[in-house]
C-alpha cells in the first residue's frame, strides 16, 4: 500500500476512474484524505496517474472570464442562509425547478463531517448552503454524476476548484446539461482537526454540539460570523462570534491549517476551472457603494458561454457589471495560493497531542478579544459607516 503523491488535493477521482476498485480514501497523518492503492488489486494500468488533475495541466475552460458580477439573490429567507450574496442556491433553484434536474454540494452529516452529496428535490436543498470550512469528502458523487448525466439529467456541481478539476478529469469530457460553480478558495482545514475542534468546544461548554454555521448572518450581517449550539445537561447553549476570536477560524483565516497542496494551488488565479466562480464581494463598498448590502453580496465570475446562459436565465438576481480589477481587490486566492506561514509546521507536530486548542498556535491575543467584543456591542450599520468614511477619507487623501 503506498499513497500516489504528494501534491494530492484527495479530489477521489483517481479512486472512481480506477477499473479495479483497487482504490480506497484512507487519511494521513494530519486527517486529510489521501488514495490508498491496494497492491494486490493493482494491474499497473496507469490511469490514476495519468488521469489525476494534479499531475495534467489544468483544463482551464477559458483564458478570460467573460463577465464579472456583483450578485444577490432576490429570495430572502434563502439569501440569510447563504454565507455571501446566494449565487448558489439562485442556480439551484433553477435547476431544481426544472424537474430534472440534480445538485451536487457539500453538506455536514449528523457528526459534522463535510461531503458532497446529491439533492433532486428543493425540500432537501438547506444543508447544502453556506460555507464549511473545512475538507468535504467527495464519496461517489463523480460517478453518481456521470450516471445522471448519461441518462439525460441537468446537473449542477458545486465545489472547490480542484474538486471541480476532479470532476472533469473523472468525466474525461464535457457535457452539455452540466453546470459547475466553483470557489474563490483560501485552502482547507482536513476533517480531522474540525473534529478535534468540536470535540475541545463540546468540552469547553459541558455538552455535544448540535449546530455549527461558519457563516452566520443573524447578529453581524454578512460577514465572518459563526453560531453554535451545544446541547448541555439541562439546555442548549447558543454561541455565536466573530470569526478572529474563535481558535479554529482565525488560524483558518491565518493560513497556518490548510492541505499542503494549497500552498501550490494552480486553481488560485483568475483562470478558472468550472462555468461560474463565486466568492464574497468583499471592497463592494469601494467598487460598487451603491450595491453594498448587509444581507450579502456574491462576486460572480462568469468563465464560459454556459455560465453566460445560467446567468442570462436567472431573473432572480439582482446584479451589478464589474470589473476583474475590482473582483481581485481584497480576493488573494484569485491572484497566488495562499502563503505557507511557519506556523504550519507547528501543527503537524501538535495534531496528534492533548488540548491542541489551548497551545499558542491557536490562542486569541487579548487585543483581538477586547477589539472583537466591542465589535459585537456596536451595530454592524456603525460599523460600516466607519468602514466607509474611512474609504472617503483615503480617496481624499488621493485626490489632494
Ligand atoms: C474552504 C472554503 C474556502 C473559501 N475561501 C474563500 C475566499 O478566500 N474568498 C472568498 O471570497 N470566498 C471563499 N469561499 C467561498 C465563500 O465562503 C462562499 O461559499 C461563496 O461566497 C458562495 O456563497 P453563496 O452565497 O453563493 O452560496 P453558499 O450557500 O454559501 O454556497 C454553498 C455551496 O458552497 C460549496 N461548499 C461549501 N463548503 C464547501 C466545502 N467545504 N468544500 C467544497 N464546497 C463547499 C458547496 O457546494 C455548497 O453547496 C470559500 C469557501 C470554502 C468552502
Amino acid at each position: 500500500m503506498e499513497s500516489i503523491t504528494e501534491r494530492c488535493t484527495g479530489c477521489n477521482a483517481c479512486r472512481m476512474i480506477c477499473p479495479q476498485d483497487a482504490i480506497t480514501m484512507g487519511e494521513d497523518e494530519e486527517g486529510f484524505y489521501i488514495p490508498i492503492i491496494n497492491a494486490l488489486l493493482c494491474i499497473d494500468c496507469g490511469l490514476c496517474v495519468k488521469r489525476c488533475p494534479q499531475n495534467q495541466k489544468p483544463r482551464f475552460r477559458r483564458n478570460e472570464v467573460l463577465q464579472v458580477l456583483g450578485a444577490r439573490y432576490k429570495d430572502d429567507a434563502l439569501l440569510s442562509k447563504s454565507a455571501s450574496g446566494g449565487v448558489f442556491i439562485g442556480i439551484a433553484t433553477m435547476i431544481l425547478e426544472q424537474g430534472e434536474g440534480a445538485v451536487f454540494g457539500c453538506a455536514f452529516d449528523e457528526n459534522f463531517v463535510a461531503h458532497h452529496i446529491c439533492v433532486m428535490d428543493f425540500k432537501d436543498i438547506a444543508p447544502l448552503q453556506s460555507s464549511k470550512y473545512v475538507q468535504s469528502d467527495i464519496g461517489y458523487t463523480y460517478s453518481q454524476a456521470k450516471l445522471l448525466l448519461d441518462r439525460g439529467k441537468t446537473v449542477l456541481f458545486s465545489a472547490t476548484p480542484c474538486q471541480i478539476a476532479g470532476l472533469y478529469a473523472f468525466l474525461g469530457k464535457d457535457y452539455d446539461r452540466l453546470f459547475t460553480i466553483d470557489l474563490v478558495c483560501h485552502g482547507v482545514p482536513s476533517p480531522l482537526l474540525f473534529k478535534r475542534y468540536l470535540d475541545w468546544l463540546g468540552k469547553k461548554y459541558d455538552g455535544k454540539i448540535i449546530y455549527y454555521n461558519f457563516r452566520c448572518k443573524e447578529k453581524i450581517g454578512w460577514g465572518l460570523g459563526y453560531k453554535t449550539k451545544i446541547k448541555a445537561r439541562t439546555k442548549i447553549k447558543t454561541k455565536a462570534g466573530f470569526a478572529e476570536n474563535d481558535p479554529y477560524y482565525s488560524a483558518f483565516l491565518k493560513g497556518s491549517t490548510y492541505r499542503e497542496c494549497c500552498y501550490y494551488c494552480k486553481y488560485a488565479n483568475t483562470n478558472r476551472i468550472a462555468d461560474l466562480t463565486t466568492g464574497d464581494f468583499w471592497g463592494i463598498e469601494q467598487a460598487h457603494p451603491q450595491f453594498f448590502d448587509k444581507r450579502g453580496i456574491s462576486l460572480c465570475l462568469v468563465n464560459t458561454t454556459k455560465g453566460e446562459e445560467l446567468i442570462a436565465k436567472g431573473n432572480n438576481f439582482e446584479l451589478i457589471n464589474s470589473s476583474l480589477a475590482n473582483a481581485v481587490l481584497k480576493q488573494w486566492n484569485l491572484k497566488s495560493p495562499t502563503l505557507r506561514p511557519d506556523s504550519r509546521d507547528t501543527l503537524k507536530k501538535l495534531i496528534g497531542g492533548m488540548d491542541i486548542f489551548n497551545t499558542p498556535l491557536f490562542k486569541i491575543a487579548y487585543k483581538i478579544r477586547i477589539k472583537s467584543a466591542i465589535k459585537t456591542i456596536i451595530p454592524s450599520s456603525i460599523v460600516r459607516f466607519i468602514r466607509i468614511l474611512k474609504i472617503a477619507i483615503v480617496a481624499g487623501n488621493r485626490k489632494r
